[in-house]
């Protein structure tokens, strides 16, 4: 009789055990996809959007929170920059000061697991309701803390002292080297993309985007217009004030136009003193107006020298507008079209007198009345 209860009793351990192998085995299997996607993220919002919501599925927990030291916006600057929304991570906090944030910080070089007790962990998660325990994985680069992920389960056995952390602290490195990763990959994009003079985005910025919004243009039939402006007389600036007067008068001229745009528009410095944008979703009339903004905006204030001498410079504009219906095929040499034909408007418009605006259509250049000369 005790035999057969006994026999009963290992049956039942034995099916415990493997259907903790099975949720094992699966658990496993979730987090190899995880770990993947984490490794293949190719950008910083792919990598923290993985990191915040992605985790957070993966470990079908209450809570997440992903906090990351940032006391010089670095990390930020590159987020950000090319205007996606502040509020597009909830689940991702930047913070000058991780030990302000928890004490426990001072010391913790490894995962930490146990009971979630308020107020104590409150500044750990923005959502702590129902939290019954936490797991604290810092992230650790050189010795240095640069972060951590924290999650919270409203079960109470979830995260306990017991579990162990060795998977989670893998979990933290491999995060902890995609985010170094990333963050250098867009540090080189950035330096590889963008005019150190004027900080607007150069040519080979432009080249790459073009493509794009080439494509997002036909998807979407949204119209697309490019401006090529370049300043008049430019070289008499440098004759007779110098180089480094030039490069001020340069970084004014591109300040004046930056202020006239909008965050989806595409300003480059296409060259010595010219410049190229790009104006997603904006019509040839539209176009227009905006040079025309840009045009007032450089020539109707003097631009101070250091010497104490100003000037009053002026721009001439070309304006082009790209075909609507775009195929694939035909993108690359549509998008060289876009370009060639807001170059020989801004030709034209050199042409004609100088501080005025022209436009290109697609048989011919057609004269803009709206532009006063020089003169
Ligand atoms: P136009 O009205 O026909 O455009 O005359 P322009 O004098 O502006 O044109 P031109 O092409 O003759 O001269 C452009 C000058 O811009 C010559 C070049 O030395 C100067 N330049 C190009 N890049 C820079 C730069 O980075 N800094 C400075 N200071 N000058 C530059
Ligand atoms: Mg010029
Ligand atoms: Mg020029």
């Amino acid at each position: 009789m005790d035999l057969k209860i006994e026999n009963r009793q290992l049956r039942q351990r034995l099916k415990e055990l493997t259907q903790k192998a099975q949720e094992n085995q699966a658990t496993l299997g979730r987090f190899h996809a995880r770990e993947l996607e984490l490794l293949s993220a190719e950008t910083l919002p792919e990598l923290f959007s993985s990191m915040t919501e992605g985790l957070k599925a993966s470990f079908e927990i209450e809570s997440l929170q992903l906090l990351l030291h940032d006391p010089n916006h670095e990390i930020r600057h590159l987020l950000y920059k090319n205007g996606l929304d502040e509020n597009a991570f909830p689940l991702l906090d930047f913070v000058d000061d991780m030990v302000k944030v928890n004490p426990r910080f001072q010391r913790l070089r490894s995962p930490w697991l146990g009971p979630f007790l308020s107020p104590e962990y409150d500044t750990l998660f923005s959502d702590t309701l129902g939290l019954k325990s936490i797991a604290i994985l810092p992230l650790i680069r050189q010795n240095r803390l640069i972060g951590s992920i924290n999650l919270g389960s409203s079960e109470e056995n979830r995260f306990s002292r017991q579990l162990a952390t060795d998977f989670l602290a893998r979990l933290a490195t491999i995060c902890t080297v995609c985010l170094e990763n990333s963050v250098n990959r867009e540090h080189i994009l950035i330096s590889g993309l963008t005019d150190p003079l004027t900080g607007l985005h150069n040519r080979r910025y432009l080249d790459r985007r073009l493509n794009e919004e080439l494509a997002r243009a036909g998807r979407y039939r949204h119209p697309l217009s490019c401006l090529f402006i370049d300043a008049d007389h430019f070289k008499g600036i440098n004759d007779n004030h110098g180089h480094q007067a030039g490069d001020a008068v340069l970084r004014e001229l591109a300040n004046r136009i930056r202020s006239r745009l909008r965050a989806s528009d595409i300003a480059t410095r296409f060259g010595g003193e010219e410049f190229a944008l790009l104006l997603p979703q904006t019509c040839l009339d539209e176009a227009l107006m905006l040079a025309e903004r840009i045009r007032l905006e450089v020539n109707s204030q003097p631009i101070a020298l250091d010497d104490g001498s100003s000037l009053r410079l002026s721009v001439s504009i070309g304006v082009s507008e790209a075909r609507p219906l775009v195929s694939k095929t035909q993108q690359k040499a549509d998008g060289e079209q876009l370009l060639v034909n807001a170059d020989q408007a801004l030709y034209q418009a050199k042409a004609n007198g100088r501080n005025r605006i022209e436009f290109h259509l697609q048989d011919g250049v057609a004269r803009n009345e709206s532009t006063s000369g020089e003169g």
